[in-house]
């Protein structure tokens, strides 16, 4: 039988495979992929992953470029399909460029026919905790917390739990920013009271952090309103 190298054109059609770094950095775990010849040079990119990764260090605390550092099992790079495709675990260890023991590891599964991957650390959350860092200067430690809680939970397909926390985290924010407000001589809390939640929100305008009112307004009042 003769092998058929991954540079030939093939004529399957391969399922749509996220990038490599969405793979690596955004995909939750277990998500499954077909794969046949039609992609299974992209299964080799990653398994031979030959590039650098640009992703958050959690050791240097920003963003750094990791290149791989897994031992290669096929020193030509040159797989045939069936051996890309084979049923296997296969690991892939990267360290930042900037301090070769900051390492990150991921792992992948072939079987029967289907790619997922299967563990990684640090977790998809660390590695966007970047995203985050700006709010805990606004937030306090806390409610920071509770919004690291939300983004874990984001990150790993589990919406309806993220939104239990920032609902939290809202709610509390306009609680503390009521209690402000309540200081001043000409606040109306009757008013305030009856008012819609929207409006709640624009009367405490000044006394919420900008963030909020500015940008996540409607986003704030549809959470705090579901
Ligand atoms: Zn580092």
């Amino acid at each position: 039988m003769t092998e058929t190298e991954l540079t030939e054109p093939s004529n399957e059609e391969g399922e749509f495979l996220p990038s490599i770094s969405d793979f690596f950095l955004r995909t939750p775990l277990y998500q499954v992929f077909n794969v046949n010849s039609g992609n299974a040079k992209q299964i080799q990119s990653i398994e031979n992953f030959n590039s650098t990764l640009d992703a958050y260090c959690i050791y240097c605390r920003e963003q750094s470029i990791f290149h791989n550092t897994t031992v290669y099992r096929y020193g030509s790079g040159k797989l045939d399909a069936e051996s890309v495709l084979r049923d296997k675990v296969f690991t892939v260890k990267m360290a930042c460029s900037r301090n070769g023991s900051h390492t990150i590891h991921f792992f992948f599964r072939i079987y029967e026919k289907a790619i997922s991957k299967i563990g990684q650390y640090p977790s998809i959350a660390d590695f966007h905790f970047s995203d985050i860092e700006k709010y805990r200067s606004i937030l306090g430690s806390e409610k920071y917390k509770e919004l690291a809680r939300a983004h874990g939970l984001s990150t790993h397909g589990v919406g309806i739990g993220a939104y239990v926390y920032l609902r939290r985290i809202f709610e509390s924010l306009i609680e503390e920013a009521h209690q402000i407000a309540l200081i001043d001589s000409n606040w109306d809390e009757e008013n305030f009271s009856n008012a819609r939640m929207e409006e709640k929100i624009h009367s405490l305008k000044f006394h919420l952090p900008k963030f909020l009112v500015l940008c996540k307004a409607n986003l704030l009042v549809n959470i705090v309103i579901e």
